[in-house]
């Protein structure tokens, strides 16, 4: 006998940091009075604090999954979305197709223009909830209803190191290195000495065997982006990420063909479309889906286009209560192209009393939650802290 859904609520939860993401802030990038602050070497606006949305959904036979999306600006706008129109299009349906309700819900708004952005968010909150309650429905974690596990850990790269200068920088890493882990990542806006001094001192100290790679936030010009890479890759670059604005795909597309190293993309996609429409014009290497936009819906389906093209998969991971990195966790342990899983110790570790359930990175890999579902639900202390919304 079939279930169906009965309720679908929406929770903001703020959690402070002690340092901001990405460090400390530099002269000239005080707080407004919400607590946002712009990065001036991206130019992208941050909230001194945590906070994601997340999504309870519960069925008539009482069963309840979760799930979560971006938060960091603007909460309201995809409550509001999911409160005004997705939830009354959710109720009633069949929870054991998600991918089903996914589409049904992304047609709604096409002719309008709306395939990506708050919209689709709001869409993943939902889709990641949706597959939590199919899995317990089924007594299956997410990893079994996407075709079972192909590995039981997941290699993790660490990422962002926020300290205030580059030798504090470096010594972080090296704590890291001491504690296993054997691929880093760098943050070109925040290399105060320049991205050439950071990745030849990182590669000083950390020796000729560990990975780094570096983050370019969307920066450059192609022109830029191809000589930065070529100052770069003689210290051994394992992938420069989002090289040129993620509009410009003719930019993408020439820097592709002339950078020396590997090029990775994807963090702020949406769909499968994203993907589709790079593919065949740009060299891509990796795709970097994140789950707290894609839900497990298109993540999936990326993952399994860029597998069918020969790309590497490795997922995004960025501020959150640990529902849609769990997430994000059960779908790399069944998906071949998955080849390494994005590591915010500064998220992860601080973050991670959030939700109840085995979800570990230690000695360089994750170890995903089991089932049935997501294999993890909010603890009681997250549950204190959210907020209807
Ligand atoms: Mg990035």
């Amino acid at each position: 006998m079939s279930d169906r859904v009965k309720s679908v609520e929406v929770f903001s939860l703020t959690l402070p940091r002690e340092t901001p993401y990405l460090g400390a802030a530099r002269p000239g990038e005080e707080p407004n009075a919400k607590g946002y602050l712009v990065r001036a070497g991206n130019r992208t606006v941050y909230p001194v604090f945590d906070r994601s949305v997340l999504v309870r959904i519960e069925t008539e036979g009482g069963v309840a999954g979760w799930g979560e999306t971006y938060g960091l600006v603007a909460p309201g706008a995809v409550a509001a979305i999911v409160n005004d129109l997705l939830a009354d299009f959710t109720v009633g349906r069949d929870p054991g197709d998600p991918e089903a309700i996914y589409d049904d819900l992304y047609d709604l708004m096409r002719v309008r223009g709306y395939t990506g952005g708050f919209y689709v968010d709001a869409l993943a909150a939902i889709d990641i909830a949706l597959w939590d309650i199919a899995g317990r429905l089924k007594g299956a974690s997410v990893a079994e209803l996407l075709g079972g596990t192909v590995r039981n850990t997941i290699p993790a790269y660490l990422s962002g190191l926020p300290e205030a200068s580059l030798g504090k920088r470096t010594e972080l890493a090296r704590q890291w290195q001491d504690r296993g882990f054997g691929a880093f990542k760098f943050a070109t806006p925040v290399a105060d000495d320049g991205p050439v001094a950071e990745i030849e001192t990182l590669r000083g100290a950390l020796g000729p065997d560990a990975r780094i790679a570096a983050d370019m936030h969307w920066t450059h010009s192609a022109e830029e982006a191809i000589d930065l890479i070529r100052l770069m890759t003689p210290h051994g670059l394992w992938f420069a990420e989002a090289p040129v604005r993620t509009e410009d795909i003719a930019a993408l597309e020439t820097v592709c063909r002339f950078a020396d190293a590997p090029i990775a993309v994807g963090e702020e996609w949406r769909t499968h479309w994203d993907l589709l429409q790079r593919i065949g014009r740009c060299e891509i290497a990796i795709v970097q889906p994140e789950m707290g936009h894609t839900g497990i819906t298109n993540f999936t389906r990326i993952a399994r286009l860029a597998g069918q093209h020969g790309l590497e998969v490795i997922p995004h991971a960025t501020v959150g209560a640990g529902i849609f990195l769990a997430a994000s966790l059960q779908a790399s342990a069944a998906l071949g192209p998955v080849t390494a899983h994005e590591f915010q110790h500064s998220i992860f570790e601080p973050n991670r009393r959030l939700v109840k359930g085995c979800m570990d990175c230690a000695e360089g890999f994750y170890t995903p939650p089991g089932g049935p579902g997501l294999g993890v639900e909010p603890s009681e202390e997250a549950i204190r802290l959210m907020q209807p919304i």
